[in-house]
């Protein structure tokens, strides 16, 4: 299990999402990301399930269609439901070229 975390940036438009710095890890040790969850928890200590982002998702995808993906109970939010990468990105571009595709 590896953790990570993001600075915050004076422009918020060069922020790197927390998760880059665990994807970075794992494919530094040439491993498979199996199950990534991203938390929030605000100043009165509740946590909150973030979905990844889009380009989180594309970051994903290099890790196949059956990596896990969290995302929060629609009735909790602090709770975490997994779906599989290929639930959270029904469109994927990359589908248009299954030839180049491996794991999906
Ligand atoms: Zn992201």
């Amino acid at each position: 299990m590896l953790t990570g975390t993001s600075p915050d940036a004076i422009k918020p438009s060069v922020d790197v999402c927390h998760e880059a710095d665990p994807y970075c890890e794992v494919f530094q040790n040439g491993q498979p990301v199996v199950a990534p969850v991203c938390l929030h928890r605000d100043p009165e200590g509740a946590f909150r399930v973030l979905s990844p982002c889009g380009v989180c998702l594309e970051r994903l995808a290099a890790d196949g269609a059956c990596v896990l993906v969290a995302i929060p109970q629609p009735a909790a939010l602090d709770e975490v439901q997994w779906i599989t990468l290929r639930a959270a990105l029904p469109h994927f571009w990359m589908l248009a070229f299954p030839e180049e595709l491996e794991g999906w």
